[in-house]
């Protein structure tokens, strides 16, 4: 086992990823010098954050010499044992608040779109921490991009991962969808929120749905997860028993929240003629979510 195209029944966008990480390169000079002399390597082309798009749809990747003048390097991995890269040119990154990417998802290459994921993330996590949370001097890339070290006081930094719970609330075989102000008409998805210090993600789920609903967890089980990098959230999917379908809706975080039956959730997976609510697309793990419930209780 090389780590690469682990069988993980995984749908979701941004997952599905089919590289070896290839960590011992990131400590080890002289393989990483390697890497990047290596023929095969190539280079993911980005415009600020966004892909740039092929003719045939996909991704495009350029030859290591295509590297923006003074850019730095990140290792994303091994594909087939030829090294891919991608590039941070030291500043922060421009480009449209909705990426180009929605437009590609249903189409590029998924192994791509989970490089990019990565890529995405790193840059712009590289983009904002140019300075010590220790000590407020310069920080510089190290680890071939998976890391960055303080010039003055040594502290090693690492991109973060930001833990977001999203969830189905079940009662009665019916479960609970809510829609925010800027969702498009008469879309609704699962419930959403960062995780806490402190909390373990059951926890977090449980709060969520007291906070936005006012609807008690009694049981929560976890279905899958999705890396979302929009900057670097986690997304980590659940269904959760409630004791009692009375809500109480936080109208801060949701205009509408509502139950909705094993039919009604089929007709909105299905975007079917008076469907009560349009589900969200298949990319989005909320869509895995329905998919799960209805699994379970077919
Ligand atoms: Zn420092």
């Amino acid at each position: 086992m090389d780590g690469s195209a682990l069988p993980l029944d995984l749908k979701a966008g941004f997952t599905g990823a089919t590289v070896d990480r290839a960590d011992p390169v990131r400590h080890d000079p002289e393989a990483l010098a390697a890497a990047i002399a290596d023929p095969r390597a190539r280079l993911l082309a980005l415009a600020g954050l966004d892909p740039v798009v092929a003719a045939d749809g996909g991704f495009t990747w350029v030859g290591m010499h295509e590297a923006p003048d003074g850019a730095q390097l990140i290792l994303l991995g091994m594909e087939d044992g030829a090294p891919r890269f991608a590039a941070f040119a030291g500043r922060p990154p421009q480009g449209p608040a909705r990426s180009i990417i929605f437009r590609m998802i249903d189409t590029a290459p998924r192994a791509d779109i989970a490089l990019y994921a990565a890529a995405r993330a790193l840059i712009d996590w590289h983009a904002r921490h140019g300075f010590c949370a220790n000590c407020g001097a310069t920080t510089a890339l190290f680890r071939a991009g998976w890391g960055r070290r303080c010039d003055t006081c040594d502290t090693e930094h690492f991109p973060r991962v930001d833990p977001v719970v999203i969830m189905l609330a079940e009662h009665r075989g019916r479960v609970l969808i809510g829609r925010q102000p800027g969702f498009p008409p008469g879309r609704y998805s699962a419930l959403a929120g960062f995780v806490e210090p402190g909390e373990a993600f059951e926890e977090a789920v449980a709060r969520d749905l007291w906070e936005e609903a006012g609807v008690t967890a009694t049981r929560v089980r976890y279905i899958a997860s999705q890396p979302w990098p929009f900057p670097s959230s986690l997304m980590i999917a659940c269904i959760a028993e409630v004791a009692d379908d009375a809500l109480t809706i936080d109208h801060h975080e949701l205009e509408d929240a509502r139950w909705v039956t094993r039919d009604e959730v089929t007709a909105g997976m299905a975007e079917a003629e008076g469907a009560v609510f349009l589900a969200p697309p298949a990319y989005a793990i909320a869509h895995t979510l329905f998919e799960a419930w209805l699994a379970e209780t077919g």
